[in-house]
């Protein structure tokens, strides 16, 4: 695959975009442009795994809904994230023409990506990138929300058989939404892309 394709594909819907070889020089990266700054996160596997809550906290504010102990206190902290100067999040797919695909059960992540602050960073992992939009669909209702619905050890059909989405009825689905960013949101000063050439998250 070709890299490039896709990083001009986001630079023409309007995104910056900063490529990183590893999650670590990507951490060092995410550690030097924000601090002394009012934090929200997405709930992300991304992000956790380049543990960007113990970075970042350690010089801001950082509001990280996977430190709750219980939903009641995820939905608090979630809350708080929408509304912070900066959020960091990342995404279930993205297409080769530049288009970031999200699907999600409560729509905290999805809503903190389009609206109410000044800046807004993805994290991804090329494992992510598809060559279209349509891919970029099936890779979030096949692949990512599967593995999501498993890392929770939520009862659905996904989750149990670990191979497709069943487009289920399950009280725990997780699949509520589905976002598909064509270009950067108006009111967002700034949408950065951090691309990462590893395989990160789902
Ligand atoms: S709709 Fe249901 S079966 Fe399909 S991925 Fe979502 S939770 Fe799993």
């Amino acid at each position: 695959m070709d890299i490039q394709i896709t990083i001009d594909a986001l630079k023409k819907n309007r995104y910056s975009v900063s490529f990183f070889q590893t999650g670590e020089e990507a951490a060092d990266y995410l550690d030097r442009q924000i601090d002394g700054k009012v934090v929200g996160f997405g709930d992300s596997a991304t992000m956790s795994s380049m543990k960007l809550y113990e970075r970042l906290s350690a010089h801001n504010e950082v509001h990280d809904p996977n430190q709750s102990k219980d939903n009641d206190e995820f939905l608090e902290i979630a809350q708080k994230c929408l509304t912070t100067e900066i959020y960091l999040t990342s995404v279930n797919a993205m297409s080769q023409e530049g288009h970031l695909v999200n699907i999600d059960g409560t729509g905290n992540r999805i809503a903190g990506s389009l609206f109410g602050h000044k800046k807004v960073y993805f994290v991804v992992g090329t494992n992510k990138i598809e060559p279209t939009l349509e891919r970029a669909v099936w890779r979030t209702r096949n692949i990512a929300a599967p593995k999501n619905a498993k890392r929770y050890n939520l009862k659905t059909p996904c989750a149990i058989k670990g191979d497709k989405c069943y487009d289920c009825a399950s009280p725990d689905r997780i699949c509520n939404a589905l976002t598909i960013h064509l270009k950067k949101m108006n009111d967002v000063e700034d949408v950065e892309v951090i691309l990462i050439d590893q395989e990160l998250g789902f």
